[in-house]
């Protein structure tokens, strides 16, 4: 068990958990964490960034992948921050760019505007970007990241929250939950296993199947926010943000 219900002393706490964070769920948070800021509240506020590879970079922005994948949106027209950079420290609402961030960090690495960023390098920045999320929070928030597969979603509690279920068993109880798990991960059918398992067996084999679309499953929908990707960082599906040029991985909300 990860939360608790309220301890006695005080209002319980107002739990939201994000459920995958890549840009996204981090989005999600940036602008969550920037109102929070502008409007406090009066009571305990505990955030929970789930995600089964890495809350803030996720699965595909992680750094372990080859430096010769690159995103392809130049590094100046990408930023997770809903506002620009000011003179005090980055955080949520006010923040470098990809390019800005690229820099600064890595001065004659040939970051710019126009540069294309090794996917893992836009990784690291999106690490960045939780990291200054998480240390600007108002003293009455926190966040948890926490590392693990969500597997189902149920009724918790006569207020009318819910329980996240984690495949090793943990659980997350939250008053609202935000789905962000970006592509689905189809699973194979027989046939497909088949030819998955024949291939496997033969080293200059590879399988590939195209994707089977599938979308998940959670009983009832109230206070649940499912927000599916596009295939790309800029949804237009989404309003678009401050700026008057599009910034990609920027959600408005
Ligand atoms: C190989 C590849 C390369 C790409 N390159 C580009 C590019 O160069 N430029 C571009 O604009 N777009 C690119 N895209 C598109 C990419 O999907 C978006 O850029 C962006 O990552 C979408 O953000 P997202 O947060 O919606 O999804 P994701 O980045 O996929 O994040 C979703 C997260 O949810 C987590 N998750 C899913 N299910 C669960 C669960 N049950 N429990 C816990 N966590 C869960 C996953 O681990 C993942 O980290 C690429 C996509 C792929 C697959």
């Amino acid at each position: 068990m990860i939360v608790c219900g309220a301890d006695g002393s005080g209002p319980a706490p107002w739990r939201v958990a994000v459920v995958g964070v890549g840009p996204r769920g981090l989005g999600v948070l940036e602008r969550t964490a920037a109102r929070l800021a502008q409007h406090r509240v009066g009571r305990r506020v505990e955030l929970y960034a789930i995600d089964l590879v890495e809350p803030g970079a996720g699965r595909i922005w992680r750094a372990d992948q080859s430096s010769c994948l690159l995103m392809n949106t130049p590094a100046g027209e990408v930023t997770m921050f809903s506002g620009p950079p000011d003179r005090g420290l980055a955080r949520a609402g006010a923040g470098p760019s990809l390019a800005q961030w690229w820099r600064a960090t890595r001065p004659g690495d040939g970051g710019g505007e126009v540069a294309y960023a090794p996917r893992y390098l836009s990784g690291r920045y999106l690490r960045f970007v939780l990291d200054a999320v998480e240390s600007g929070l108002p003293d009455n928030v926190v966040l948890h990241r926490v590392r693990g597969c969500v597997v189902a979603a149920r009724r918790a509690g006569c207020a009318g929250g819910w329980e996240l279920i984690l495949d090793d068993g943990r659980t997350v109880e939250a008053d609202r939950v935000v789905l962000t798990p970006g592509h689905p991960r189809p699973e194979l059918d027989d046939e497909q296993r088949a030819l998955s398992q024949f291939a496997g067996s033969r080293p200059h084999l590879q399988y590939d199947r195209s994707p089977k679309l599938h979308s998940g499953h959670h009983d009832g929908l109230s206070k649940v926010v499912d927000v599916r990707s596009g295939l790309r960082l800029l949804d237009p599906g989404l309003p678009p943000a401050n700026d008057p040029k599009s910034r990609g991985w920027s959600l408005l909300w």
